[in-house]
């Protein structure tokens, strides 16, 4: 028998007798002797606390489970540190209170696999430990089966493991417990809770004073405190019971859902991204084209020059041509608006495959414009006038009407506009263009009207 020995040095000073708790001296996790001889356990750490807010002295009395209860029997002042109720007892202990709960499983060989056939059949061997409510419990709900009882736990587990029974009951926790520690976890297996049932802590049948004073005695300890220490040994027994490799594989799985994750997010964002720069790509082209002609406007026309001006070579100046339909409201009168469209949408084709290199845009209305890189002012006459002699002499056939159209044209070089490129504005090329064409249509229209190379208010070349 072993005897352990716990008191609150605090408390000492108002020392009344000393409680002296009984129970199992290798019942894992709720009280055992590990190496260094000081009692632990979850029943061990209720007590203590007991003994804290109870400002009172305890013993441990550990010892075989059956010790423990024949020490019981022997009745006096000592408490039965936690167990389940069973008729037996009733006969030598009274209960105090419902402590802890805890279940038993029937647990069986493992296999591999194989199902064995009702362990808890008649005849069939059912390891348990000696005076246990497990032995109690098979002796009530299966009579038939026969008991191999051990003295203790340590012996039920080891007979199990060596081959000796391949059929046992025993409190859950406790059998866990064992199995992992000898490094045997799937030895056995729990095939069926049993019972769920709570452990009472128990006085001597009769002792009405000790049973008041516990019964009150508990209830002075603060349940978030009866909590912790139920959380403590849950814990501490689950982490032991995962095998070892577990926890590394836990995050390794994390880590690699963190990188998938991490990598399709990179994507999404990138597919996304992409998807963007399209829609702004299609949004700066809308903005920069005139949606009936699908020539550039105005706003696009601008993007262009910009973008042209610094790329002109010393040899080159910047030409601008822009052609204003002559009469045109008279065709719309004429042959109604959807053809004079129509006249300004071949009109657009033509002078997009006209223009080899430049731009062609819709200034507004039925007003376009060339801009282009020139040598010179002659070659930019060459190619007004080729467009004006195009347009003049192209019959446009729609819904059997034979539509003719002239321009008038004011064609000009950067040079007449101003003397350093650098300088040059389209506003201000374009304002100097549209003096021009204005002329050419006081002049009776269907003409090409350039400034001379000094001013744009010099005699005009007439075509
Ligand atoms: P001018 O020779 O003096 O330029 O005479 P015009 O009739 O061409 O000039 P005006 O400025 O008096 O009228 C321009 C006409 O162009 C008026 C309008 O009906 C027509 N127009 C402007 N934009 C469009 C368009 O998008 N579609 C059609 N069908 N006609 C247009
Ligand atoms: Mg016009
Ligand atoms: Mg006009």
């Amino acid at each position: 028998m072993s005897t352990f020995a716990w008191a609150d040095d605090a408390y000492l000073s108002e020392e009344k007798d000393i409680l002296v708790i009984a129970h199992s001296s290798e019942w894992k996790p709720y009280s055992y002797i590990p190496g260094n001889g000081q009692p632990k356990g979850l029943l061990i750490d209720f007590w203590q606390a007991y003994a804290k807010y109870n400002h009172t002295s305890i013993q441990f009395m550990l010892a075989d489970w059956s010790d423990s209860l024949a020490y019981m029997k022997e009745g006096g002042d000592r408490i039965h540190a936690g167990l389940l109720k069973s008729a037996e007892r009733e006969a030598y202990l009274d209960y105090v209170a419902p402590i802890f709960n805890t279940n038993g499983s029937l647990y069986v060989k493992n296999q591999s696999g194989q199902v064995s056939k009702d362990p808890l059949a008649a005849g069939k061997v059912v390891g348990v430990v000696d005076g246990s409510y497990e032995s109690w419990f098979l002796a009530e709900h299966y009579p038939d089966v026969e008991q191999k009882r051990f003295r203790r736990n340590e012996t039920l587990f080891s007979a199990a493991l060596d081959g000796e029974i391949s059929a046992l009951v025993a409190d859950t926790q406790t059998a866990n417990f064992y199995f992992l520690t000898q490094g045997k976890p799937l030895a056995f297996v729990a095939e069926q809770i049993l019972y769920t049932r709570p452990i009472y802590a128990a006085v001597p049948k009769g002792n009405q004073a000790l049973l008041k004073e516990v019964r009150e005695g508990i209830d002075n300890i603060p349940a978030a405190e009866l909590l912790r220490i139920k959380q403590k040994w849950v814990n501490t027994e689950r982490v032991e019971a995962y095998p070892a490799w577990l926890i590394p594989s836990i995050v390794l799985v994390m880590l690699l859902g963190a990188v998938t994750y991490i990598f399709i997010l990179k994507r999404m964002v990138y597919k996304r991204t992409v998807a963007l720069r399209r829609a702004n790509a299609r949004l700066r082209e809308f903005a920069n084209t005139d949606p009936l002609t699908q020539l550039l406007n105005r706003r696009g026309l601008e993007t262009y020059f910009t973008r042209l001006k610094p790329k002109l070579s010393r040899q080159q100046e910047m030409g601008l041509i822009l052609i204003d339909l002559d009469h045109f409201k008279q065709v719309n009168d004429t042959y109604g608006h959807m053809q004079g469209d129509k006249v300004l949408v071949h009109l657009a084709s033509y002078l997009k495959r006209f223009v080899k290199k430049g731009a062609a845009a819709r200034l507004g209305g039925e007003e376009f414009c060339i801009l282009c890189p020139t040598q010179d002012l002659d070659a930019l006459i060459e190619m007004a006038n080729h467009i004006r002699c195009d347009i003049a002499e192209t019959v446009f056939e729609f819904g059997g009407a034979d539509i003719r159209v002239t321009v008038s044209i004011g064609a000009i070089v950067s040079s007449d506009v101003v003397e350093e490129i650098k300088q040059l504005e389209l506003d201000a090329l374009i304002h100097a263009a549209d003096l021009l064409m204005y002329r050419a249509k006081d002049r009776g229209r269907n003409q090409v009207m350039l400034a001379s190379s000094q001013s744009v208010n010099t005699p005009i070349v007439e075509i």
